[in-house]
């Protein structure tokens, strides 16, 4: 639409499509006021349904104004088709016994925030599940803007109790940039939850994390999974941690090793065949994967190799299933 219109010179249509607009924002504790179309972007006018004023940092409020100068606001909300959707509002100021004086918070968006909640809450999610160039040209904002966002978001998203009652752990490495770069997180396994990350995979690491658990919390952890690099058992068992912590090391690794240390013995036992039993070297030398398989997952057929390597790897320690 290439012109621009407020509806205000019809006042039955004006409040029609401030009605609709009303409900169609579905925005929290305003009545929409005016609407006006521009080419790329519509505007809305909006105020607030409450008369006492809230800091926007806390749960301070009073009816009493700091003055009667107005702040100018605006918010951007969830496009609305092709079109930017902008949010005003006239707000008032207060004075705040901890922030001072502050222009008053509204329901809608988080403080200090020129984007609406429902708006930020979009781009937090996005944010989890697409990679930034996406991101970007969904929500046509640039990626510092982004990463503001994602931490007021996190900021109010995040579980304030989650680094209590912490008795069974994951501590798991994430690389990006190629492997160049590695954040450490930690997961608490009963609620399923991720509760804690930073950047680096050491000892230090890991240090940073109980230290901010603080010495009692860290006493109550009883199981820590882990892979198996040394940074993080040694920081588990360092005096003050959690050194009465059962460290469990990650399957997927456990069972790596396993499968290494049975080639080894498998060749080794191959060579030593070859020497006495040609025809049942070379049968035996097929025999790689049925070792890797259960036992009961195997054919008649395959079960004699099986069965005799499992006889020989046994004295060596080796699992064999
Ligand atoms: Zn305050």
């Amino acid at each position: 639409m290439g012109h621009e219109g407020r509806l205000t010179e019809q006042p039955a249509e004006v409040t029609a499509v401030a009605t609709a607009f009303s409900r169609l924002l579905r925005l929290d504790g305003v009545w929409a006021r005016g609407v006006t179309f521009r080419e790329h972007a519509v505007v809305v006018t909006v105020t607030l349904r409450r008369r006492l004023l809230h800091c926007p940092e806390c749960c301070f409020s009073t009816s009493a104004r700091h003055d009667a100068r107005p702040v100018e606001s605006s918010w951007r909300h969830l496009d609305l088709g092709t079109r930017r959707l902008e949010i005003r509002a006239r707000l008032r100021r207060l004075a705040c016994p901890s922030h001072g004086v502050r222009t008053e918070g509204v329901p809608f968006a988080r403080a200090g925030s020129r984007f609406t909640r429902d708006f930020e809450d979009l781009v937090g999610s996005l944010a989890t599940t697409a990679d930034e160039t996406t991101t970007r040209r969904l929500v046509r904002i640039d990626w510092d803007t982004v990463g503001r966002i994602i931490v007021r978001v996190m900021d109010d998203k995040l579980d304030p109790d989650r680094l209590e009652d912490l008795f069974e752990i994951g501590v798991d490495e994430v690389s990006w940039r190629r492997r160049h770069k590695y954040i450490t997180l930690v997961s608490n396994h009963q609620k399923n939850q991720v509760v804690w990350g930073k950047e680096g995979r050491d000892t230090a690491t890991l240090d940073a994390f109980i230290d901010e658990l603080g010495p009692e919390r860290a006493g109550h952890i009883a199981a820590v999974s882990m892979d198996m690099s040394a940074g993080y058992a040694k920081s588990v068992c360092k005096d003050g941690h959690s050194p009465g912590a059962l460290i469990c090391y990650d399957p997927y690794h456990v069972v790596a090793l396993a499968t290494k240390a049975l080639d080894v013995v498998r060749r080794q036992h191959w060579q030593e065949m070859r020497r006495a039993d040609e025809l049942g070297a070379r049968q035996f030398k097929g025999a790689r994967w049925c070792l890797l398989k259960n036992p009961e997952n195997l054919d008649q057929d395959r079960r004699l190799p099986y069965g005799d390597c499992a006889v020989l790897a046994a004295p060596s320690g080796v699992p064999t299933a």
